[in-house]
C-alpha cells in the first residue's frame, strides 16, 4: 500500500519513506512533532528568561519604593515627634 504526500502529491511505498521525505523537502511546512515541541520549549525558555529578567527590576524598584517608604515614615514620624 503506497501512501501520498499531502503537500506535493509524491508517492512512497511507506510512511517511513513520507516520512523522510517530508522532514527534507517539507522542513518548514511540516514540521515533526519533535520539532514542534522544541520550538514550544524554546519559546517557553525565551518567555521564561525574560519573566526572570523582569523579576529582578520589579524586586530592584521594590526595594528603591520600600526605602522611599520607610524615609517618608521616619519623616513623617519625626515631623510629629518634633
Ligand atoms: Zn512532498
Amino acid at each position: 500500500m503506497s501512501v501520498r504526500c499531502p503537500l506535493c502529491g509524491k508517492e512512497f511505498k511507506d510512511g517511513r519513506g513520507l516520512a523522510g521525505h517530508l522532514r527534507i523537502h517539507h522542513l518548514q511546512v511540516v514540521p515533526t512533532k519533535s520539532q514542534r515541541i522544541k520550538a514550544k520549549i524554546d519559546a517557553l525558555e525565551k518567555e521564561n528568561r525574560e519573566l526572570k529578567q523582569r523579576i529582578v527590576e520589579l524586586e530592584e524598584k521594590n526595594r528603591e519604593l520600600t526605602e522611599k517608604l520607610e524615609s517618608y515614615s521616619r519623616k513623617k514620624k519625626e515631623g510629629r515627634d518634633v
